[in-house]
């Protein structure tokens, strides 16, 4: 099953001289179970692509489909309510609410939403990410990789169909990194 494609995807900023026409014709899909990786140098386009792909932004011409649908002609309450219920994201600057703990952050898509989280997956994550003794934490007393692992947690809570991560182990040092990106790497295995 694809979970994402796009067919000719074209975005430009700007008009007339001041134009940047970023992505050119990007025809790219992801399958379920898929662990990508999009690689370039700074500003060659992938923040604008994946903010693309994960309904933050729309695309100037082309064709983006999640699960089949095209989204070009959903308007901004569809979008997030697209967004709420098949995609997580995870971000360099982690993101989270400096005055909620740890389990409040994580369990937050899931109250926004008016659902129960559940506490068994809660549980599941938490262990298999190793923050479980950190839930009563809040951000500023965590590591930068306890605080990008809650983020995990977060964007893992309401069950995804893909999870978008822009330089997540940008603020890590390269030992974090490498495990921030295995735990990634779990969850793409685990939870499909
Ligand atoms: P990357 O994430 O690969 O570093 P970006 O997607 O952030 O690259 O940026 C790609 C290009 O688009 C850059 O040249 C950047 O200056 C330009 N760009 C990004 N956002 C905007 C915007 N809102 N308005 C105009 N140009 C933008
Ligand atoms: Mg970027």
């Amino acid at each position: 099953m694809k979970i994402i494609e796009t067919l000719k995807l074209n975005k430009w900023y700007g008009a007339g001289q001041n134009r940047v026409h970023v992505l050119r014709d990007i025809d790219f899909s992801v399958d379920e179970g898929d662990f990508v990786a999009i690689v370039g140098q700074s500003g060659s386009g992938k923040s604008t692509l994946m903010n693309i792909l994960g309904c933050l932004d729309t695309q100037s011409s082309g064709v983006c489909r999640i699960r089949g649908v095209d989204i070009g002609p959903l308007d901004s309450d569809r979008l997030a309510e697209l967004r709420g219920k098949s995609i997580g994201f995870i971000f360099q600057q982690f993101h989270l609410l400096p005055v909620l703990t740890a389990r409040e952050n994580i369990v937050m898509p899931r109250l926004l939403d008016k659902k129960q989280p559940d506490e068994a997956y809660l549980q599941e994550l938490a262990r298999m990410l190793g923050i479980q003794d950190r839930l009563t934490h809040l951000p500023h007393e965590l590591s930068g990789g306890q605080q990008q692992r809650v983020a995990i947690a977060r964007a893992l809570i309401a069950k995804p169909d893909v999870i978008f991560a822009d330089e997540p182990t940008g603020n890590l040092d390269s030992r974090t990194s490498a495990d921030v990106l295995g735990l990634l790497k779990r969850t793409s295995t685990q939870f499909n």
